[in-house]
């Protein structure tokens, strides 16, 4: 599933487009993981694109007045073509036509969602969503106030959607072995420095992907590209019984809320 590193690169990838006047849609599949309403759409036609920016996984057209809210879902993939090209492949869903190019998306499990709005800052989709992980207010005041009375673990919470945005399994675990917290440690028992820590990493290794993304962004595109993770050092993801890199210990992996964690449970208290 395309993470928020790969979503940053998405949109960075088609940024070329702002400025750009959209000069029809076509919808070839509109079942995706809620309907695309066909004459909702047919409203962006003949209005520029004014900027594309990202905010949590949701890709966001701004559209003089307009909003066209993009997810990925599990298997979406963006793509820019020529306008005169006729290269189409299974499972293309929607194609926005410019003059030159086209922006083809793409999705064969359907998990992806396409949504248009007039308040981008009202929308079901957005409007509940946490801070920005690289932003400068995710920082350890802000995560110690959200979660000093929680009793829920540290990793849920630092994956809790209404808290930061974009900070998922694989994420999360990397985070909290970097910030030597057990994942399991309860949002009350997290001191100030443990806060201080977590902000600190969410923000580096976010950074890292993102940064490795952009020297693989002609991968991501191509029809063959791979559209799984981009490679960041895993020190504790998918490394049951392996070495730990700091002790040699070795490494476990529990449950939590049904999805795997992965710990050093000598580096991590
Ligand atoms: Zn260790």
């Amino acid at each position: 599933m395309p993470e928020l590193p790969e979503v940053e690169t998405s949109v960075r990838g088609i940024s070329s487009l702002s400025g750009e006047k959209i000069q029809q849609i076509k919808v070839h599949i509109p079942k995706l993981r809620w309907p695309i309403k066909e004459n909702d759409f047919l409203d962006l036609e003949d209005r520029k694109i004014v900027s594309i920016y990202r905010r949590a996984k949701y890709i966001i057209f701004n559209c003089e007045e307009k909003f066209l809210v993009l997810h990925l879902g599990m298997t979406g993939t963006l793509r820019i073509i020529p306008t005169k090209s006729n290269e189409y492949k299974k499972h293309d869903h929607v194609e926005l036509i410019f003059k030159k190019n086209k922006l083809i998306f793409n999705d064969p499990r359907r998990f992806g969602s396409i949504h248009i709005t007039n308040n981008i800052n009202e929308h079901f989709l957005i409007k509940n969503l946490g801070v920005e992980p690289l932003d400068e207010v995710f920082n350890e005041d802000y995560l110690y106030t959200k979660i000093k009375k929680s009793n829920a673990s540290i990793k849920s919470l630092i994956m809790n959607q209404k808290i930061v945005v974009g900070i998922g399994n694989i994420y999360a675990n990397e985070v909290l072995f970097l910030s030597r917290i057990n994942p399991r440690k309860k949002g009350k028992y997290i001191t100030r420095k443990n806060a201080s820590e977590i902000t600190k990493h969410s923000k580096s290794i976010l950074r890292k992907a993102i940064n490795a993304g952009g020297t693989t962004l002609q991968d991501f595109f191509s029809p063959s590209g791979n559209k799984g993770y981009f490679k960041v050092d895993l020190n504790v993801y998918d490394r049951e019984g392996e070495k730990c890199f700091d002790c040699s210990n070795l490494i476990k992996r529990i449950e939590q809320n049904q999805r795997s964690t992965f710990l050093c449970r000598n580096c991590q208290s």
